[in-house]
């Protein structure tokens, strides 16, 4: 499925960009042609000029009388010291062939533009082949404001040509190439592409092989008990046993659902409606309340440190509540009788910091990166007498990061833990206590 989706992904890759890529060379290919028509052209145009420059001419009994003795090819002067030139001719003002130089002209002038691109298939010249393309130019030589004719020349176009078929043979060269890394490219961007996909794609398989795992022991019970139940006739007190396991096995059922539910629900920071002004002071003062008393029943010792003025922050106050409560019941779960348990709230740059501390069993450096993962349990007795499912700390750390804030945990082995939740605020009251 991810191959198939990052071949895909490499061959749309390729083909945008290849089409992009042919277009370009397209463009390049039509400017650089463009280019070396307009070079040839001033040569063309340079020569004929120096070429006009060699006319001579004097009014005689009202009529303009030419000499081409001196214009170089036309003239029986030495010739322009280039062979570049395929033909020359002279035209009078009326268009009437007058003298020419190579391939005999018509006998009138019939070009209306000044450039022109000619194919010929005339006779061969010299060592060009019969058909040849020729460039050729025809301009109006003036004296004293008068058109006294037209002098039309011409020029292989083999110098262009050749120029552009190297130029078409590298780019027929290099588009392939240019090609062929696109679509590496493209490979290893799709593979790039694919990999978060890949990796939450296998962390909600790992999520639901856990999730289902997880309900398949109380399942079990249920199943046994009701089984039991039904086939055996048994005592009111037995049945009333039975009964009670398949209540403890549906209630540990339901814990998980909700848990589930509450992971599901809560992805992603909080939407900004959702959130109301809330004095953190008073929640966690609620929360030391009532685990003072259950601190006394398993021996423990609740110590709170929180400040007298209020410390207002945006926030879900049900979901922060559910975070702290996480964190409490853990370290109350993971400290053994006598020890203690401290809840302390402050505010350090713009931060509202709570901290959970305990003198429990602590978690072992090696498992602490692994402490938010979800369905995460350190091996220990006291966690598996416990009996949680290791979602805890993953809801609370997804809680807090869904307020936009970090959690975070310190912890010694046989030491205890301190967890710490640091939530930005805009609002708090009072600073530095
Ligand atoms: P659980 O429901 O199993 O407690 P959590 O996600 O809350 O799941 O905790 C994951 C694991 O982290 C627990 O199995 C436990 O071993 C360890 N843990 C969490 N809090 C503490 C703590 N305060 N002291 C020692 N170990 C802890």
């Amino acid at each position: 499925m991810f191959n198939q989706s990052r071949r895909n992904l490499a061959r749309w890759f390729t083909l945008s960009m290849g089409s992009i890529l042919v277009v370009f060379a397209g463009v390049i290919y039509y400017q650089k042609a463009a280019d070396e028509l307009e070079e040839l052209d001033r040569l063309l145009y340079t020569k004929t000029r120096v070429m006009a420059a060699g006319v001579e001419s004097e009014v005689r009994q009202g009529q303009w009388q030419v000499n081409l003795e001196n214009v170089p090819l036309l003239g029986s002067n030495p010739p322009l010291p280039t062979t570049e030139i395929v033909y020359a001719r002279w035209y009078s003002p009326k268009r009437k062939l007058m003298q020419f130089f190579g391939t005999t002209p018509p006998e009138r002038l019939t070009v209306a533009d000044e450039f022109q691109t000619i194919k010929t298939t005339n006779e061969p010249i010299g060592t060009m082949p019969s058909e040849v393309w020729l460039r050729q130019v025809t301009l109006p030589v003036e004296q004293a404001g008068s058109v006294i004719g037209y002098l039309q020349v011409a020029m292989p176009m083999t110098p262009v040509q050749e120029s552009l078929r190297e130029f078409l043979l590298s780019l027929t060269l290099l588009v392939p190439v240019a090609l062929g890394m696109i679509g590496l490219t493209g490979w290893v961007l799709g593979g790039l592409a694919m990999q978060p996909i890949r990796d939450s794609y296998n962390q909600l398989q790992r999520f639901t092989s856990n999730a289902s795992h997880e309900l398949r022991t109380p399942l079990a019970a249920v199943l046994s008990n009701a089984q039991v139940g039904l086939l055996v006739p048994l005592d009111p007190q037995q049945q009333r046993n039975h009964l009670e396991q398949i209540v403890e096995a549906a209630k540990s059922m339901s814990t998980l659902v909700s848990n589930l539910l509450l992971l599901a629900r809560h992805s992603g920071r909080l939407a900004p409606e959702s959130l109301k002004e809330v004095d953190l002071t008073s929640l966690l003062k609620e929360q030391a309340d009532f685990y003072s008393s259950q601190a006394a029943e398993k021996q423990l010792s609740l110590k709170s440190d929180l400040p007298e003025q209020p410390v207002k922050l945006e926030a879900e106050p049900d979901l922060l509540r559910q975070a702290v409560e996480n964190l409490l019941s853990n370290a109350y779960k993971y400290t053994p009788a006598g020890g203690s348990v401290q809840l302390r709230l402050f505010t350090q740059s713009r931060q509202a910091v709570i901290q959970v501390s305990d003198s429990g069993i602590g978690i072992p450096q090696a498992d602490l990166p692994h402490i938010f993962e979800r369905f995460y349990r350190v091996d220990t007795k006291q966690s598996r007498q416990a009996g949680g499912f290791g979602l805890g700390l993953a809801i609370a750390k997804q809680l807090v990061e869904a307020h936009g804030g970090q959690i975070s945990v310190t912890s010694v082995v046989g030491q205890g833990s301190t967890f710490q939740i640091e939530l930005h605020t805009r609002k708090v009251t009072e600073e530095g206590y």
